[in-house]
């Protein structure tokens, strides 16, 4: 099986290379809301219609030679695709694309043979920190630092520019390195929370970071600075590009973390069990509102991590049933105690057989249990 990873480093342009990359993004602008305009007026024009029409408008407009013709062809299949989204519900009528949002465009990695020596468009040197692009040439990156080199076929690489003016490329690389099997000796079952993100059988507990918070506050002031200034002043910019800074490092630090905490536990272990995620309990709590979208988004992302990780390592991964109550049963003893749908209740002793339980780990501890059943099944039934 082949399996496609995303590697994402963050680009250092020099001047010149800046120049190229927003030339060719406003290249794939300009064709993108040239075409929407045009479709306006004319009905019942397909992909192809365009497609046929682009060398022309190339002819017009002198400036689109100078950039790689795929990525003009690529914008107008983005068109398309907005046009489909739109009409299959899914999304609103494609808008024009402004210079100030985030921006991307696709190059393709081509290979060959060049006096007997093997040649690639594309290519990531991480003991350099440098990359080769189509038509840029070698570009200072950052990222993966623990890595001296990515394994497996390059396919193709977007480069991008966020709105905050920061500039990243994507690498997108075929890897046939699934991991072989292991035979489990350790077991941990995971249960998923707001307050501490990730709890574990082991009793290890990690926290929604306090880093997040200090974001979080600073978010919330210059929401409410937003607020109170005139749209559209330059003030009124600054601030929100403020705010779409702190919005990017959120979601990078978060990244991390949880990458981090994926790894140290697929690592640890060689079954993995969490609950599946549909319906928890912890999302109903409407005060948080907040926190619940950072959580859910982090919920499903941590989830997605540790099937990854699992798959590549080759461990094994259960998800068991949301209905099951994790929570409310003692691992100890089996006493289903209904007291505890209050989730106020962090930590109690059993009344059944007076064990100390806390609330998390005890969840995690049934979850694990859960998981153990299941394994078993599943080895005797095959
Ligand atoms: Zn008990």
């Amino acid at each position: 099986m082949k399996i496609y990873k995303a590697y994402k480093f963050r680009l250092y342009p020099t001047n010149d290379q800046r120049g190229f990359i927003n030339r060719t993004l406003g290249c794939k602008r300009f064709v993108y809301n040239y075409y929407l305009n045009y479709l306006k007026d004319n009905n019942g024009i397909n992909r192809f219609d365009l497609h046929k029409d682009l060398p022309k408008l190339k002819e017009e407009n002198e400036f689109l030679k100078e950039v790689d013709s795929t990525v003009l062809r690529s914008a107008i299949d983005d068109l398309c695709k907005a046009f489909s989204d739109y009409y299959a519900k899914r999304k609103g009528y494609p808008k024009f694309k402004s210079k100030f949002n985030k921006q991307s465009y696709r190059t393709s990695c081509v290979r060959g043979t060049y006096k007997e020596k093997e040649y690639s468009n594309i290519e990531v040197d991480l003991l350099t920190r440098n990359i080769k692009l189509p038509k840029l040439g070698k570009v200072k990156i950052r990222g993966y630092r623990k890595k001296d080199k990515i394994e497996g076929k390059i396919l193709n690489a977007t480069i991008s520019r966020e709105s905050t003016g920061k500039y990243y490329v994507s690498v997108v690389v075929e890897e046939n390195l699934l991991g072989e099997k292991v035979t489990p000796t350790s077991i941990v079952g995971i249960d998923l929370g707001i307050k501490d993100l990730v709890v574990t059988s082991d009793g290890i507990k990690y926290s929604n970071e306090k880093v997040l918070m200090k974001f979080e506050k600073r978010l919330k002031r210059l929401q409410r600075k937003l607020s109170r200034q005139v749209k559209g002043s330059k003030n009124y910019l600054k601030t929100k590009e403020k705010i779409a800074r702190i919005h990017a490092k959120i979601k990078n630090y978060r990244k991390h973390y949880l990458n981090d905490i994926a790894n140290e536990i697929v690592d640890e272990h060689d079954i993995i069990v969490t609950e599946d995620l549909k319906v928890k309990d912890m999302y109903k709590d409407k005060r948080k509102a907040f926190n619940k979208s950072l959580s859910d988004a982090a919920v499903s992302t941590f989830l997605s991590l540790i099937e990854w990780k699992c798959k590549i390592k080759g461990k094994i991964y259960y998800k068991i049933n949301t209905y099951y109550p994790s929570s409310q049963i003692c691992s100890y003893c089996g006493y289903k105690n209904s007291k505890l749908k209050d989730l106020s209740i962090r930590e109690y002793n059993c009344p059944k057989c007076g064990i100390y339980n806390d609330r998390d780990i005890n969840a995690s501890l049934n979850i694990l249990l859960e998981g153990l059943k299941l394994h078993y099944n599943l080895v005797s039934l095959a």
